[in-house]
């Protein structure tokens, strides 16, 4: 075979390779995807469930300091009732009052917290929620994940094994092009000549669509040599049909 023969069997084998190696990278990008949005998502989760722990303990403290005024409000009452003096009555009478005033205050306070922590609650219900069917969209992303994997992999393996066996068979100058375009587009190396117009000899690459100087394209017919597209730098290949149309005799 020569050089273009050899060329144009690594691109197609190497354009499997691509396909079937994107089918995974795509469905693993989509697996590293929902784990990004879980890993947020149970952030904002335990931040909130943070805040609804301090805002119910507060709630709690203050619910602690009014029952412990009304323990010391019944306690004012039963002094009262035991009280001998007028004195000692209007002392444990304002004692009271300023403790239901405290109380009131506190028990206000509490109410608030809880108001807070019920509405707390309610968004870590909802955190929940989006946390729960973030994790069954994973779950749905890792099954299509292992089934790509089960599908592909050993058909993969064989097509990187045919590959490197046509990569053996270009010459190395040739192959250092064709990794470095593959490296630079991530796309197809190659692309075919397209004929516009034979008469007027105009001829297009099949990558950008620039037309090809005719000169590139009779060394490509003539030449056993690297001939490259002269705006997007791709490697020219001529298909069969329009080889066979040009009167061209297959170099293999
Ligand atoms: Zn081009």
């Amino acid at each position: 075979m020569g050089l273009h023969d050899t060329l144009h069997a690594l691109f197609l084998v190497d354009q499997q390779v691509r396909g079937l190696q994107s089918r995974l990278d795509s469905a693993a990008q989509l697996v590293r995807t929902q784990n990004a949005k879980i890993d947020q998502r149970t952030r904002q989760r335990d931040e909130i469930a943070d805040r609804l722990k301090h805002t119910q303990a507060t709630a709690a403290n203050f619910e602690n300091e009014a029952n412990a005024a009304e323990e010391r409000i019944e306690k004012l009452r039963q002094q009262m009732n035991t009280a001998t003096t007028n004195k000692e009555y209007s002392a444990f009478l304002l004692e009271m009052n300023t403790l239901k005033v405290e109380k009131g205050k506190v028990e206000e306070q509490a109410l608030e917290e809880l108001t807070r922590a019920d509405a707390l609650k309610a968004d870590l219900d909802e955190h929940e929620a989006k946390l729960t069917e973030q994790q069954r969209i994973r779950e749905r992303a890792e099954t299509e994940l292992a089934e790509r994997k089960a599908d592909v992999s050993g058909r993969l393996e064989e097509l990187k094994a045919e590959r490197a066996e046509a990569a053996e068979k270009v010459p190395s100058n040739a192959l250092a092009v064709f990794d470095r375009l593959l490296n630079m587009f991530d796309d197809d190396p190659m692309a075919p000549v397209i004929e516009t117009d034979r008469r007027r000899l105009e001829y297009n690459c099949g990558g950008c669509y620039m037309q090809i100087p005719i000169e590139r394209v009779n060394q490509l017919a003539t030449q056993d040599e690297v001939v490259q597209c002269p705006s997007c730098q791709r490697m020219l290949y001529l298909e069969a049909e329009l080889r066979e149309s040009m009167g061209i005799k297959s170099n293999s």
